[in-house]
């Protein structure tokens, strides 16, 4: 009965980072150096929030968008960050992660037909959700530009199907942010189009030159733009599984529809630990950022050191190498990694065809570590022999 089952779902491939976690997971003293996820517990006042809500029996259904006063304080903490104004009552929903958000953001937009561009390489989790719709994704090569996904590339790749745009920066996997005058240049290719953005913010907190803007920062793009954001990367809060939409009443409105359907709504304590974390931890990720900057600038230093190109990256944690020096294909040089150097590393292929020739790198691990992981590719690299 196999064949019965939905062709778009049997289409879908497995992710090239699980491919080759399966792999890691064979092995043994590995230094990995393959999670986006940090390194760091969650802040302490924001886990007593959450002791404090399963004490008082908050624990039964929120509203479908969220607890008000976290959407209340989601929209402040949105307001003092980056300048940006949503009515917590109509214009934000708390949903299960940035993955939810984007899954609902995705089903709410797209039809099937319908055209989505968005950068290669790029983070896997949206092609699966616009092929399940029936949609198309249309990537643009961004290797020459940066990695960055530039308003005319946009401008080349629009026709008459074109739905949506996915803006995913900082980037997962290569670390690129956009400044404000790239996405200056985006807004005027896209503000007279019927085109909708989904803004991938989920990195804002982690920006190292700079501070982050967001497209829907520009008037003439907030009402067509859906900005997904959450509290996985900037609060060390993975498991708790708190994402966010932010986008205007008339498509808002549709969104509630998909995730009520799907999820009914967030867990009640992660959204009491989200309030907290809103209200009380607006400069969380401060400390964190210090740190990330010094592990940035040591691999990056080492990777240089060894003979790897690369571009300095300026958000998340990530550095996405060139492996174009020592070999082609991305899988077989992080099996080699692995198998000879014991050092973890997400091949480049993993994030759509655009990463073929590049490793992904998460520095989100001590110094300890990523100096013994960067020790041991050294020394397989240059050493030529196995450890
Ligand atoms: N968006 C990007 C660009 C990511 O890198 C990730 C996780 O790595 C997500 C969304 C998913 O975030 P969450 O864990 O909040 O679902």
């Amino acid at each position: 009965m196999e064949h019965l089952i939905n062709p778009n779902v049997r289409k879908i491939q497995i992710s090239g980072i699980r491919k080759f976690a399966n792999l890691v997971a064979q092995h043994q003293n590995v230094i990995s150096l393959t999670i986006g996820q940090p390194d760091f517990p969650t802040p302490q006042h924001v886990k007593e929030r959450a002791k404090t809500a399963i004490d008082e029996n908050r624990t039964g259904y929120t509203e479908n968008a969220g607890l008000l006063d976290a959407r209340k304080a989601a929209c402040q903490f949105l307001s003092i960050k980056y300048g940006l104004s949503y009515d917590p009552k109509s214009e934000v929903i708390i949903t299960n992660g940035a993955t939810e958000a984007i899954d609902i953001a995705l089903r709410t937009v797209l039809a099937p037909g319908a055209e989505v561009i968005l950068p290669g390489p790029v983070y896997p989790g949206y092609e699966p959700v616009i092929r399940l719709c029936g949609a198309i994704p249309v990537f643009v090569d961004t290797r020459a530009d940066g990695f960055k996904l530039r308003a005319e590339a946009i401008e080349q790749a629009l026709t008459e199907h074109t739905r949506c745009v996915i803006l995913p920066y900082p980037s997962n996997p290569t670390g690129t942010t956009l400044s404000y005058s790239e996405l200056e240049s985006i807004a005027n290719v896209l503000q007279n189009r019927n085109v909708f953005v989904i803004s991938d913010e989920i990195y804002s907190e982690l920006v190292y030159d700079g501070s982050h803007v967001s497209i829907a920062s520009f008037p003439s793009m907030r009402e067509k733009t859906i900005v997904i954001n959450g509290l996985s990367k900037s609060h060390s809060m993975t498991g708790w599984r708190i994402g966010l939409t932010f986008a205007p009443e008339y498509i808002t409105r549709h969104m509630l529809k998909v995730h009520q359907y799907s999820a009914t709504c967030a867990s009640s304590i992660s959204q009491h630990a989200a309030l907290e974390a809103f209200e009380g931890g607006v400069e969380d990720a401060v400390a964190m950022k210090v740190e990330y900057v010094q592990r940035r600038d040591y691999v990056f230093e080492r990777l240089q050191r060894m003979g790897f190109d690369g571009i300095k990256p300026s958000g998340a944690f990530y550095l996405f190498p060139s492996i174009r020096p020592f070999a082609e294909n991305s899988f077989d040089f992080a099996a080699q990694l692995l198998e000879k150097a014991k050092v973890a590393v997400v091949p480049g292929a993993a994030f759509s065809e655009y990463g073929e020739g590049y490793i992904r790198i998460s520095y989100a691990y001590s110094m300890e570590t990523l100096k013994e992981g960067m020790d041991r590719i050294e020394y397989f690299l240059h050493g030529n022999q196995t450890i």
